[in-house]
């Protein structure tokens, strides 16, 4: 074991991610000199990349209903008392804007580069002390204080903050060292498990969707705890896009997922419609009215009616026949793309051994689990960002 230095720290935060940072900084701000360890040569890279590099921060719908979680209550609190208006405020200070794109998602007009930035800053503001590099390589307590073991020596403080984040992208040094840690404390870990992530098929619907690789269509996906009416993208490997990542949260293997194509649009009626005003029409010419040409062509090959078919020769019966074949579209993903796409994880630090308040342990005062480690997960469109800086702000009170 390396020699314990003398400790100048009255927290460590292990993760220099967006809740730790975020946490630290405001620690600091609060007179509490902190010393912030990880293993990256970089931090923050999942803000870096987040949004398109846009950074899509936070949400202008938080609730406590936008997140999964083994007690749907346990957000709320943190949730409540640090809001998106309190990171724009934040942000604003900093001089940065920003933009709704769409459904509440607000995104930094400058880089995402600009928001860790603003990290940094509020981080020396408070005088907070970053090591990157550092790998952990141990974590004990005694008397009252933390001992740290790292490459970089040991460091000590009554305080330790675990935000080393989730799973998905260990490309980018995600690692379970919060589980262990957890685990290592006495905690419960909620079963963990690739979220807001593509799904993969085999067989005919492999070969099917990668046919039509970088369609998109309106769609509702409906898994069986969930459903989201969003875009949907057909991709080489099966079906990504907005409406899938969201429901891929819900979603557990062998399950089906029951797709409604163009949700908002009464395609029987529609197909109706067009036989009684142009009944020569084709049957491919009407399809290819409502949905992208080669979606069209795919949906007519696997639905075995004649493409060439005219109108005024098929019965309202075959054609309500195809229409609840778009409506009700039951598919069985082989599965998902796993952590090595996954935005997030599910599940993480069982939130039954943790204040909701604080975020601190009930087994061990002085430990604190924020951000995604923890056994909350958002939904799409910035939400886990905003419990980011919600739980890493409860956790700095
Ligand atoms: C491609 C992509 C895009 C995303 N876009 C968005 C978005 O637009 N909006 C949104 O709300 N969310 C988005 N997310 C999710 C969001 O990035 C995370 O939920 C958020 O970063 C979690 O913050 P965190 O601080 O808990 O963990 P992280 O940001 O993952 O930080 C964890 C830190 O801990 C460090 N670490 C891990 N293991 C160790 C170890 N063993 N030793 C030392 N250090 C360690 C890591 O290097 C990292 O710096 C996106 C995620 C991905 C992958």
């Amino acid at each position: 074991m390396s020699q314990t230095r003398a400790s100048p720290y009255d927290a460590i935060v292990l993760g220099a991610g967006a809740a730790g940072l975020f946490c630290a900084g405001r620690m600091g701000q609060a007179g509490q000199r902190v010393l912030v360890l990880d293993h990256a040569e970089k931090p923050a890279e999942k803000v870096r990349i987040s949004g398109g590099g846009r950074c899509n921060f936070t949400n202008l719908e938080t609730a406590a209903d936008r997140f999964i979680s083994q007690n749907p209550h346990f957000a709320k609190s943190a949730l409540a008392r640090y809001t998106p208006w309190d990171f724009t405020d934040l942000m604003a200070k900093h001089g940065l804007s920003w933009h709704e794109k769409t459904l509440g998602q607000l995104f930094c007009d400058q880089k995402s580069g600009a928001i860790i930035q603003m990290l940094l800053d509020e981080l020396a503001v408070g005088a907070g002390e970053l090591r990157l590099g550092t790998a952990i390589t141990g974590v004990s307590h005694a008397d009252g204080v933390f001992t740290v073991e790292t490459s970089g020596g040991a460091f000590t403080a009554p305080k330790l903050v675990v935000a080393t984040g989730g799973l998905s992208i260990p490309k980018m040094g995600a690692s379970g060292l919060a589980y262990d840690i957890a685990r290592q404390f006495g905690h419960e870990i909620v079963p963990t498990r690739a979220a807001l992530v593509p799904f993969v098929f085999t067989g005919a619907d492999h070969e099917d969707f990668a046919s039509i690789s970088g369609v998109a269509c309106a769609v509702r996906a409906a898994a069986e705890r969930a459903a989201f009416e969003e875009a949907m993208l057909f991709t080489h490997r099966g079906l990504s896009g907005p409406a899938i990542l969201q429901v891929s949260s819900y979603w557990l293997p062998g399950e089906a997922v029951r797709l409604t194509l163009l949700p908002d649009t009464d395609i029987a009626g529609a197909l109706k419609d067009a036989k009684r005003d142009r009944p020569m029409a084709t049957l491919a010419t009407a399809l290819e009215g409502l949905l992208a040409k080669r979606l069209a062509e795919l949906v007519l090959r696997r639905s075995g009616v004649k493409p060439a078919a005219r109108l005024a020769d098929l019965s309202h019966a075959v054609l309500e026949e195809l229409a609840a074949s778009l409506t009700q579209w039951d598919v069985r993903p082989a599965g998902t793309e796993g952590y090595r796409t996954a935005e997030v994880t599910v599940g993480g630090v069982d939130t039954d051994g943790l204040s909701s308040r604080t975020l601190e342990s009930r087994n061990v005062p002085g430990l604190h689990f924020i951000g995604e480690c923890v056994d909350v997960t958002g939904w799409l469109g910035g939400y886990n960002f905003q419990w980011a800086w919600a739980s890493a702000a409860a956790a700095a009170e």
